[in-house]
């Protein structure tokens, strides 16, 4: 009987899952799907790997199926569809390890007990992230659960990266540069001597660009510094989030307008970015293929503010070697990477048209100073695997 590692990624409204199964070059991506809509009009599709239809359900308007309702759902689907499979372990993606969390950990109910505590360092994610692993621990105690987080792998960080210049107790209590997008990097860092051993040995910086967006510094594969922060509104504009602002702007927005920290919260991470300057949407495509002014003034923005935070990443690391497009942007749309690598000409990039109209993977010439690519990532697949190797050899 063949493993299997399921991987959640669970979110405020949706929980997203997938399941590996163990072969012999590694593990193989068996089932992918998502349950949307936990609590207004549930919404579970799951799909093999090739992308057709295992299953599907629909909730009437106003069910609640909530997290622990999915995770039923989930159980029971795995059930069915892995009939021959054993399953081994669950990974889960968990926005926050704090300080102390540089790499996975397997978690029992003191851990989990201790990952509550990062809840105010990301009270939008954690509390979900964290859900569906306590319903498990009741549910299925004996059952190995992993916890990947996304700010472990910019642990690697030096201190004076990770400072903001406010009082240094301050620092010490955790009000720091954590940086997110963790799993993405690492997995991209995983894969870069396939395409570059330049890029994987030297100073990379790698462009994640989906709805979130961050940007990341690394040396040799491990980070050295990235555009996101305390919390990942910091760096760049985002699909509805604001990037770096002006803290003065809050204090600003709080006494003139009488807004609250929800109001706030609100405004920084739903209302802004993409959607909040052009007023069309939040969705990169929609933007490209809109005829509305501000649709342009949004990705003239969205642009800019990457080619600054560029040549900063690049300033940290003292020079670039290469850099690598990633995630829905990144990895989908020509017109933006063409305009990021026209930008990144003073820092020796010379790009080559076709290829980058062909999606790459290599996007400059061959006699550019600067390498670039577009590189897929796979956050499920890092997750699977860094939960294989906690859980260790099968011992049954
Ligand atoms: P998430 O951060 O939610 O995982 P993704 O990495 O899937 O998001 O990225 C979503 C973004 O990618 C959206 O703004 C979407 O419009 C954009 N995107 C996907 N495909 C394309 C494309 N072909 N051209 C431009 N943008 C695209």
């Amino acid at each position: 009987m063949a493993d299997a590692i399921a991987v959640l990624n669970a979110g405020s409204s949706s929980v997203k899952f997938s399941l590996f199964v163990e072969a012999a070059g590694g593990l193989d991506l068996r089932i992918r799907g998502q349950i949307e809509g936990l609590f207004t009009a549930p919404h579970f599709v799951s799909k093999d790997a090739a992308g057709r239809v295992l299953a599907e359900r629909r909730w009437g308007d106003g069910e609640r199926l909530g997290h622990d309702g999915a995770l039923d759902v989930l159980i029971e689907h795995f059930r069915e569809q892995g009939g021959a499979l054993r399953l081994a372990g669950v990974g889960h993606r968990v926005v926050h390890g704090g300080m102390r969390y540089a790499l996975p950990v397997r978690v029992d109910a003191r851990i989990l007990d201790e990952l509550e505590q990062f809840v105010p360092l990301a009270p939008l994610h954690q509390p979900h992230n964290l859900a569906p692993i306590r319903r498990l621990l009741e549910r299925t105690p004996d059952l190995p659960q992993v916890a990947c987080f996304d700010t472990a792998f910019h642990r690697s960080n030096a201190d004076l990266v990770q400072m903001f210049g406010l009082p240094y107790a301050m620092f010490e209590q955790g009000v720091r540069r954590y940086g997110f997008h963790g799993l993405s990097y690492e997995y991209i860092a995983s894969v870069l001597p396939q395409f570059s051993p330049r890029a994987a040995q030297g100073r990379t910086i790698v462009l994640h660009l989906g709805n979130g967006a961050s940007m990341c510094a690394m040396q040799a594969g491990r980070s050295v510094a990235s555009t996101m922060g305390f919390t990942a509104v910091e760096g760049l504009m985002m699909g509805t989030r604001t990037g770096s602002l002006d803290p003065g702007v809050v204090l600003y927005l709080m006494d003139q307008q009488g807004m609250d920290a929800r109001a706030i919260e609100k405004l920084l991470y739903s209302q802004s970015g993409l959607l909040g300057v052009s007023g069309v949407s939040s969705d990169m495509r929609t933007l490209l293929g809109s005829s509305e002014p501000r649709a342009q003034l949004a990705i003239d923005l969205y642009c800019y503010r990457i080619r600054r935070e560029l040549g900063s990443l690049a300033a940290a690391l003292g020079g670039v070697d290469a850099l690598v497009f990633t995630a829905g942007v990144g990895e989908n749309s020509a017109a933006i990477r063409a305009r990021v690598l026209a930008d990144a000409a003073w820092l020796g990039v010379e790009v080559d048209a076709a290829a980058n109209d062909a999606g790459g993977p290599r996007l400059t010439t061959a006699a550019s100073r600067v390498e670039a690519f577009a590189v897929p990532t796979n956050e499920e697949l890092m997750i699977a695997t860094h939960t294989r190797q906690a859980i260790g050899p099968r011992t049954s």
